[in-house]
C-alpha cells in the first residue's frame, strides 16, 4: 500500500525547515521528535545570538516551530521514537512509541527525512588536557552560550566577574588521535560571535582566540571574524594549547605561539573549549534502524553528494542538517528544504504512477 505522507525524525532547526517545506507545497508530514519539545539544539542548549545578525535564538527558533505547528498538513508527535521501519520507497511502516500507555502506533508513509541532529564533543575523553571535568572555569561554547542567554557571565568557581577570557580552538576536531580528522565547520565562527557579545557584555575584559588557522565562508568570515577583530578588538592567536592548570585562583594556559615559534603561558579567569560536532546517539541510532550508510566517523552518508547532498543509499530515505555532518543554519535549513524536495518528488511520481 502506498502513502501520501513524508514522516520527518528529528525536530531541530534542520527537521523544522524539512517539515515546513513539505507542508508548505500542499503534501502531509508528520514530525517526529524524541525530546518533549521543538527546536533541537539550540533549543536544549539555550543559545544566545543567532548569527549573522545576533537575534535572539529563542524566538527565531519559535517561528520556525509556529510555521510547522500552525500548519495543517503537519502532525507533530513530540517525546516519540521510530521503533522499525519495514518497506520500500513509496509504501513504508513505520512503528512509532510515544507519550502514554496506548502502545506502539503503526503508520504508512512514502518518504522519510532523517534530521537527528548532531552531539557535542566531550572534553573529557581521555587524550584532552585542558581539565574541563576537573576545573570549574574551564567550560565549552555550549555552556558559555547559556550563560550569554541569561545575560550573566562569571566564573563559575567563584562567582566574579572574568577579565580574562580565551577560547581553544578545534577541540575533539582535526584530531587524528581521537579518530576526528574534519573540521566541525562552526566553531572558528562561533568563538568569535561569542566573543564579540563577551566584549559587549564585559566591556572592560580581554579576549584571546588560540587557534590552529581560522576556518570561515561566507558571511561568518566579513560580518562577524573581521568586525571581531577591528571592532570589538579581539585578540586572535596562531598557537597550539597543550594544557590548562591551576595557578592561585586563576588558569594558567600553557602552549605554543606557532607564529612567533615560542613557548607561552598566560593566566585566565574563564577558558572556553570550542568543542566539535560529532553525530548525535539518535543520528546513529536511526541510521542503523533505518538501514543506512554511515561514514567512517558516524554521520549519515549522503552517497550522492555533492549533486546530491541528501539522498542515502536507501531510496526514499533523505537526511539532512548535522546528521550529515557539521553544518550551520543556514546549510542546515538549506539541506531541509532540499531533502524536502526530494521526498515530495518521491510521494508524487509514485501518486501519478498510481493515477495512470
Ligand atoms: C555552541 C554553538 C552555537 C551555535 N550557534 C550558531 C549560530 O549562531 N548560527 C548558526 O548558523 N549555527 C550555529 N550553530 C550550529 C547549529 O546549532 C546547527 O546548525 C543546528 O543546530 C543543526 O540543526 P539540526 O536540526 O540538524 O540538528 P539539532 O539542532 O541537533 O536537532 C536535532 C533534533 O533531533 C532530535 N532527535 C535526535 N535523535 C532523535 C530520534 N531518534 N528521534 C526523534 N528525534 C531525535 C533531537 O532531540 C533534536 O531536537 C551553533 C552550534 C554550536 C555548537
Ligand atoms: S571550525 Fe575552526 S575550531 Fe572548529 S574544527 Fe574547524 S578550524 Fe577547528
Amino acid at each position: 500500500m502506498s502513502s501520501d505522507r513524508v514522516v520527518v525524525i528529528g525536530g531541530g532547526p534542520g527537521g523544522l525547515a524539512a517539515a515546513r517545506a513539505v507542508s508548505d507545497v500542499g503534501t502531509k508530514v508528520l514530525l517526529v521528535e524524541e525530546r518533549e519539545q521543538l527546536g533541537g539544539t539550540p533549543i536544549i542548549e539555550n543559545y544566545a545570538g543567532l548569527t549573522p545578525r545576533g537575534e535572539p535564538a529563542r524566538p527565531q527558533i519559535q517561528k520556525m516551530i509556529d510555521a510547522v505547528s500552525d500548519n495543517p498538513l503537519a502532525d507533530v508527535r513530540v517525546g516519540t521514537k521510530v521503533k522499525s521501519l519495514v518497506g520500500d520507497e513509496g509504501a513504508f511502516t513505520l512503528t512509532l512509541e510515544g507519550p502514554g500507555s496506548q502502545g506502539p502506533e503503526t503508520l504508512e508513509c512514502a518518504a522519510v527525512i532523517i534530521a537527528t541532529g548532531f552531539g557535542h564533543f566531550d572534553p573529557g575523553r581521555s587524550t584532552q588536557m585542558y581539565g574541563y571535568y576537573e576545573f570549574p572555569d574551564v567550560i565549552t561554547q555550549a555552556d558559555l552560550e547559556a550563560m550569554l542567554s541569561e545575560g550573566k557571565v562569571v566564573r563559575p568557581s567563584n562567582g566574579a566577574v572574568p577579565e580574562r577570557i580565551c577560547f581553544v580552538q578545534c577541540v575533539g576536531s582535526r584530531d587524528r588521535q581521537i579518530g576526528n580528522e574534519y573540521c566541525s565547520k562552526v566553531c572558528c565562527g562561533v568563538a568569535s560571535k561569542e566573543a564579540v557579545e563577551l566584549r559587549e557584555t564585559l566591556p572592560d575584559s580581554k579576549v584571546f582566540i588560540f587557534y590552529i588557522d581560522m576556518r570561515m565562508y561566507g558571511y561568518w568570515e566579513n560580518e562577524i571574524y573581521w568586525p571581531a577583530q577591528e571592532l570589538h578588538h579581539v585578540q586572535y592567536v596562531k598557537g597550539l594549547i597543550t594544557e590548562v592548570l591551576p595557578k592561585g585562583d586563576r588558569l594558567l594556559v600553557r602552549g605554543e605561539d606557532t607564529t612567533m615559534g615560542r613557548p607561552m603561558e598566560l593566566l585566565m579567569d574563564l577558558v572556553v573549549l570550542s568543542v566539535g560536532m560529532e553525530p548525535s546517539p539518535g543520528t546513529r541510532e536511526m541510521a542503523s534502524l533505518l538501514g543506512v550508510k554511515q561514514n567512517k566517523y558516524g554521520f549519515i552518508d549522503a552517497i550522492g553528494s555533492p549533486l546530491d547532498p541528501v539522498g542515502t543509499d536507501r531510496k526514499g530515505i533523505f537526511a539532512c542538517g548535522a546528521a550529515l555532518g557539521p553544518a550551520d543554519l543556514e546549510d542546515t535549513v538549506s539541506s531541509g528544504a532540499s531533502a524536502a524536495t526530494r521526498a515530495v518528488a518521491c510521494v508524487r511520481a509514485l501518486s501519478a504512477g498510481a493515477a495512470s
